[in-house]
């Protein structure tokens, strides 16, 4: 096993703070959530609508 090995396994941890940080509600600052409870199309803790598209 190499150094750049372990290096590949890091960045595929399901962690990567990038990948959600455009999903943040620009309101309130809210990550998202897998609450089933809440609503797809807005923000779950402040109602603001998502601009995507
Ligand atoms: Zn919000």
């Amino acid at each position: 096993m190499s150094g750049s090995d372990a290096e590949k396994d890091e960045r595929s941890d399901a962690g990567d703070p990038v990948c959600w940080l455009h999903r943040l509600c620009p309101t309130c600052g809210a990550m998202p959530t897998d609450d089933p409870a809440a609503p797809p199309d807005r923000c779950w803790r402040c109602g603001e609508p998502f601009a995507e598209g």
